[in-house]
């Protein structure tokens, strides 16, 4: 379905962003994973070859973005569509959350997904064509206790979505959020057991998301099915927000 294309999957290294490289990669196309620089797991080292590449960049570094992306384009020759995944938490009350915490989490989820939307830009006007996919979460929609910094990171990136998805809508590029629920990742590991047992008895659907339920809506929302969908948050969740 995605032949010919070239896909920037930041945060690709692991989780939600690992099982959406490698379903466009099953569907065809050339894919660029961004990730922190930390060393690789094996088991993205075995993925990669001439169409599944890796490069090191802290997104929240509006130069090194911009690096990157300029070198994805020189191995790739273009992009055609950008997912904007690396995120981050570092949760805790507002009474003890130290401002670095909040500057961290602002600086990796939103000022990253501005930095590569901002260096593709060019690329997708020029083109006239392209998809933007930005991770947010239901708690940019709802807030949650513990997590006013990445619930204020996530919000951001729907404001950031939105206003985009405005500006390049007469240039045939789609910009739209996709808000996961409780989603089964390293991210989610340090719940405890007992809370994990709540957060799916609380699910209408009684089970947790998995990667693979955010990569099909990610393929969805890049493919020419959606191609009149834009500047929309679609919710995954098993109904948890209802
Ligand atoms: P994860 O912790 O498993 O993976 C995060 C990825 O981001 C990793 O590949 C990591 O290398 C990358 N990353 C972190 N900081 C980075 C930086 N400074 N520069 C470059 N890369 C960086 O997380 P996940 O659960 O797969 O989450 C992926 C996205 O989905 C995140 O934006 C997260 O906020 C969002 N999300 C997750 C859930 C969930 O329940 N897991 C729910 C809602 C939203």
């Amino acid at each position: 379905m995605f032949k010919d294309q070239v896909v920037l999957v930041t945060g690709g290294s692991r989780g939600i962003g690992l099982e959406t490289a490698k379903a466009f990669h099953r569907e065809g196309a050339r894919v660029a994973i961004i990730h922190s620089g930390r060393e690789l797991p094996q088991e993205v080292r075995d993925l990669l070859s001439d169409s599944f590449r890796e490069f090191a960049c802290d997104v929240s570094d509006f130069a090194a973005a911009g690096e990157t992306v300029a070198e994805v384009v020189k191995v790739f020759g273009t992009i055609d569509v950008l997912i904007n995944c690396a995120g981050i938490t570092r949760d805790g009350l507002m009474l003890s959350m130290k401002e670095a915490d909040f500057d961290q989490v602002i600086d990796v989820n939103l000022k990253g997904t501005f930095n590569f939307m901002k260096h593709l830009y060019p690329i997708l006007m020029k083109k006239r064509s392209g998809k933007i996919i930005n991770l947010s979460s239901i708690v940019g929609l709802k807030g949650n206790k513990g997590q006013a910094n990445y619930a204020a990171s996530k919000a951001g990136v729907l404001g950031l979505t939105k206003s985009v998805a405005m500006e390049l809508a007469s240039r045939n590029i789609n910009v739209n959020a996709i808000a996961p629920g409780f989603i089964e990742t390293d991210m989610t590991q340090n719940i405890s057991e007992k809370a994990k047992e709540e957060m799916v008895g609380a699910i209408p659907m009684k089970r947790k998301g998995t990667p693979a339920d955010v990569a099909k809506a990610c393929l969805f929302l890049a493919s020419d099915a959606a191609s009149y969908i834009t500047g929309q948050v679609l919710v995954i969740d098993g109904g948890l927000s209802l």
